[in-house]
């Protein structure tokens, strides 16, 4: 049998991927970042078949990671993480820096950044891993590096379905709330809506929403939002 909270033993940090392709940046986040080897320095990344920076990073030969600290709000996480590059340009309205060959980072809420050339990949089924020899890499000014841990229970951050540590235990968690509240409702006649993000399923409880509301996870604005009976 597998049991699937076993992997959320597995502990790891958040990272967000950029490269560049055809003169276009590229950036999303993953939590599968891990060093191979010393000598020389090499890391290894798993991407998503389907992301947009996986096509790129394939085309460039090289990408960016740069370590997520534990102050990076849940709209930056959002924005590269539940969000496409091919639908938007991610780096449009995000402060990033250039590395020598020419890739975007980020830096800010970072607290350390590497830039790799692909040396090997692997098809692993639904992902690619990439095995990066690094080519530079510094610390930077953030706090202590987010672990994906930290970003589930503290921050209350959702795992995309793309991500390699997807489960689908979230939708089943919002499942479950909705139904415990359809209960509570039940009790006292009186029907409970609530609102859900098309983009990354966060859900909440509120009669109508501002105008101006953001998606605390994903950043995404009202209009992507639908009415939902809780
Ligand atoms: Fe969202």
């Amino acid at each position: 049998m597998i049991d699937r909270s076993a992997f959320h033993k597995l502990s790891s940090g958040l990272y967000i991927v950029c490269t560049e392709s055809h003169d276009k940046f590229y950036g999303c986040v993953i939590n599968t970042l891990l060093q191979l080897t010393s000598k020389p320095f090499q890391v290894s990344i798993a991407l998503n078949k389907e992301n947009a920076t996986t096509q790129a990073v394939q085309e460039s030969g090289r990408f960016t990671a740069s370590v997520v600290d534990e102050t990076m709000k849940l709209e930056t996480i959002g924005h590269f993480g539940f969000k496409s590059s091919r639908d938007i340009d991610k780096f449009a309205d995000s402060e990033y820096a250039v590395s020598a060959s020419a890739l975007p980072y980020i830096e800010k809420h970072c607290c350390a950044w590497f830039s790799c050339k692909v040396v090997n990949s692997i098809d692993v089924g639904t992902h690619i891993l990439f095995i990066g020899e690094v080519e530079e890499s510094a610390t930077l000014d953030g706090g202590h590096p987010m672990t994906y841990e930290f970003y589930h229970s503290v921050k209350g951050g959702k795992t995309p379905p793309k991500a390699s540590a997807y489960t689908g235990e979230d939708d089943e968690a919002q499942k479950g709330s909705a139904a415990s509240a359809q209960e509570t409702s039940s009790d006292d006649g009186a029907k409970k809506y609530g609102w859900r993000c098309k983009v990354c399923g966060y859900i909440v409880e509120m009669d109508e929403l501002p105008d101006n509301y953001l998606c605390p996870v994903c950043g995404a604005g009202k209009d992507m939002f639908e009415r939902i009976e809780l």
